[in-house]
């Protein structure tokens, strides 16, 4: 009768386990990721000789071709031309190409369409086809994708509308941006510790960094079912630099532990979340989550305050124009 019991006990435990798991269990999300990475061959091109640039692509795509992750990098051609380096430098690019992985354009001097105006971006654009389109051409491939220099993409609508006849005109498909955790900030103040030997601010800004993304992934994932109802498939910016050769697998396995898996760009792009209405103009580049809520009438609220620390060691090391935009941080 004491075994009958207990039999009867355990089997009620196990039925219970079983009616629970896995059918009540939380669904994770099916969320998906495109990572794309700008400013190639190396955001801090102008300070990095170019057997730096060289072994920090070789770590970078090492890392992401071992973890099978597809990515898009978007190349500034002007960054090629330094005296004496450029067969180098070019060498850099075409690491890309060989280890897999695709090029696009984000115009040949990193030029904002809301500074230079309409006509000089344009030619900034195709300025910046140049070195990249012979070799895509090589590997039969076709120059595809453009990325907006500080996602400015018009102040008024009429040139934002005309810019974007420009590009479907030279067969682009504009790379939006849902998720930016604002990685440039810390790559520089990272680069200067690093080359100063300052390990506890190293670990400091990497630790920064992965939270800061985790934050952006949160609040995103949130605003996107407040918004649409459900998670698109998110597209990820992130720069050429030290600190994502060195970490950005722990960046990856951040986005892993949230459910995401990782997809190509042009999987992320067949998403319809691309094809909402979109009117956003402004002095400012942001992201399409702001755009669509823009132009919602809903401007989103609530986003994850950038590290005040990181923006002040940022702004005492004067970081050239073009590594550190004047936009102020996200609030
Ligand atoms: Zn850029």
């Amino acid at each position: 009768m004491k075994s009958l019991s207990k039999f009867l006990a355990i089997s009620c435990v196990l039925c219970l386990l079983t009616a629970w798991s896995p059918a009540q269990a939380p669904k994770q999300p099916d969320r998906q990721v495109a990572i794309t990475i700008d400013d190639l061959p190396a955001g801090m091109s102008d300070r990095l000789p170019a057997t730096a640039i060289t072994e920090m692509t070789a770590k970078l795509l090492g890392t992401l071709r071992d973890q099978k992750i597809p990515a898009v990098g978007f190349v500034n051609e002007k960054k090629l031309y330094k005296f004496g380096e450029v067969d180098e430098r070019i060498k850099a690019l075409q690491m890309w190409l060989d280890y897999g992985f695709d090029l696009g354009n984000h115009t040949y001097s990193h030029s904002s369409l809301n500074q230079v105006g309409l006509k000089a971006w344009e030619d900034d654009v195709i300025q910046g086809e140049t070195v990249t389109k012979l070799l895509l051409a090589q590997r039969n491939k076709k120059l595809r994708h453009f990325r907006h220099p500080y996602l400015d993409t018009g102040r008024d609508l009429q040139t934002r509308r005309q810019a974007e006849a420009f590009l479907v005109e030279r067969s682009y498909r504009i790379a939006p941006v849902t998720l930016d955790g604002w990685d440039w900030m810390y790559a520089g103040v990272y680069e200067d510790a690093k080359k100063r030997g300052d390990t506890a601010l190293q670990q400091d800004l990497v630790k920064s960094y992965l939270s800061y993304h985790d934050a952006v992934c949160a609040y995103t994932e949130k605003l996107a079912l407040q918004m649409i109802g459900y998670e698109p498939k998110q597209i990820l910016l992130l720069h050429a630099s030290q600190l994502e050769a060195d970490h950005i697998g722990e960046l990856m396995d951040m986005l892993r532990k949230r459910g995401y898996r990782f997809i190509t760009l042009e999987e992320a792009l067949g998403d319809q979340a691309y094809s909402l209405p979109d009117m956003y103009v402004g002095e400012e580049g942001t992201g399409w989550f702001d755009h669509w809520a823009i132009t919602m009438g809903k401007p989103p609220q609530g986003a994850p305050a950038f590290p005040q620390w990181v923006i002040d060691r940022s702004k005492a090391l004067q970081l050239p124009q073009g590594i550190v935009p004047v936009a102020p941080p996200p609030q």
